[in-house]
């Protein structure tokens, strides 16, 4: 089955889905996304995603390409059209086409807009819930504005590729006052001794994640108390258990931080409970 992408108004194949050379997403990083996942077909948690979507692209001032409801229906297709039981679909804006020039493009031009969906294999992500992964730590090096969801994530892609060579999955930021501000694509979270869940407040540092926000509800649901608080390394160490989540990983399991342990190593009840009950509180449209 060939894929299909979503590129400025036509589904073309995904062989051939190419942008400008000038579109200012290639040039500048100047555009924003959003990674929904899909499960049984149907979007999960569009309302959020498509909120945080419209927060992004204010901060940056670049127009919605389209009405939201157009927007929910080309997600939908690009998932049609690829065939898209399991997986997520990709969604970004850039500011558009105009001659290279660090100045917004006078007069104004269309915002570019691309749509991808890809599958995921769930059993595999369940096999990585049930091992847990490792992280390793780097110092935090991004711009101050980490809670617009740019697409401008070069720091991320070093730190992530820092992880892999490490034999790690993810890279935990650590600001310079020693406390974890998030993961290269992921939220970062523990569970303390007193079994209270604990992340960072998403006023500053980190991007509001949507599974994060929807976290809280689960959280609720299950009578665990969360404590918006930064942590320290020595504190997830300490932790009984961490995780981070994402809209591909939900809540993952960390069991090592930078090649020690948290706890027995191993993927602990809280986070299972977390993970087993997300999609009956996230919003998933019919
Ligand atoms: N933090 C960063 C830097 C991310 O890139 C992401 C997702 O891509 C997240 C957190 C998690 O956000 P969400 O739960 O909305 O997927």
């Amino acid at each position: 089955m060939s894929r299909v992408a979503y590129v400025n108004g036509l589904y073309v194949p995904h062989a051939d889905a190419g942008v400008h050379v000038e579109d200012r997403g290639y040039q500048f990083g100047d555009g924003v996304y959003e990674v929904c996942e899909v499960r049984g077909g149907r979007m999960v948690d569009e309302r959020r995603h498509m909120e945080r979507l419209v927060r992004s692209l204010g901060e940056l001032r670049i127009r919605l390409p389209m009405p939201l409801h157009a927007l929910g229906v080309v997600l939908r297709e690009t998932v049609r059209r690829n065939r898209v039981r399991d997986g997520f679909v990709y969604l970004q804006v850039t500011r558009g086409v105009a001659r290279r020039d660090h100045y917004f493009p006078v007069p104004e031009v269309p915002p570019a807009i691309v749509v991808t969906a890809r599958r995921v294999d769930p059993a595999k992500n369940e096999a990585l819930a049930a091992e847990g992964v490792s992280v390793i730590t780097v110092p935090e090096n991004r711009w101050d504005r980490v809670d617009i969801k740019t697409v401008g994530l070069l720091p991320n892609v070093l730190a992530k590729q820092a992880a892999r060579a490490a034999g790690a999955r993810e890279a935990w930021f650590v600001d310079a006052d020693g406390h974890v501000t998030e993961g290269g694509s992921t939220n970062a979270w523990i569970v303390t001794k007193d079994g209270v869940l604990r992340t960072r407040p998403a006023e500053h540092g980190i991007l509001r994640g949507i599974t994060r926000t929807v976290m809280f509800e689960v959280a609720e649901q299950l009578q665990l108390r969360i404590e918006e608080r930064a942590f320290t390394v020595a504190e997830a160490l300490a932790a009984r258990e961490a995780f981070l989540s994402s809209a591909t990983t939900i809540a993952m399991p960390v069991v090592r931080i930078d090649g020690q342990p948290i706890g027995e190593g191993k993927p602990g009840p809280v986070v299972a409970r977390l993970r087993a009950l997300f999609h009956s509180v996230a919003e998933i449209a019919r």
